[in-house]
């Protein structure tokens, strides 16, 4: 994993919200962080859509689990999102993806 992240002007310029939140799922798009095309896309509450391995490694700071920072993998912050777009709040908390999971602080 390279050290050296490239951002594009459009995502330097974006607003930092409070909290970054998984809205849903784009296919085929490009990442406004770095500008390189997507095959799967993360919506996120600003409006930016941006690829899971940037949000995960770069955009986000670590989550916790049991106490300690934890960062998830890019598939799962993909099936988060596809999750996100196509099922009730009901239908996720029922296979145990919570609010908590789509909620993300800003590195
Ligand atoms: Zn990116």
């Amino acid at each position: 994993m390279s050290k050296t992240h490239n951002t594009t002007a459009e995502w330097k310029a974006e607003p930092k919200p409070a909290k970054y939140e998984i809205v849903g799922y784009a296919e085929d798009d490009n990442c406004m962080c770095c500008g390189r095309n997507l095959r799967h896309g993360v919506k996120l509450n600003t409006g930016a859509i941006v690829g899971a391995k940037c949000f995960a490694e770069y955009i986000t700071k670590p989550a916790s689990y049991n106490g300690k920072p934890f960062r998830y993998d890019a598939q799962s912050i993909i099936r988060f999102a596809k999750i996100r777009e196509r099922w009730s709040e009901k239908e996720r908390n029922r296979i145990g993806v919570y609010q908590h999971h789509l909620e993300f602080e800003p590195a």
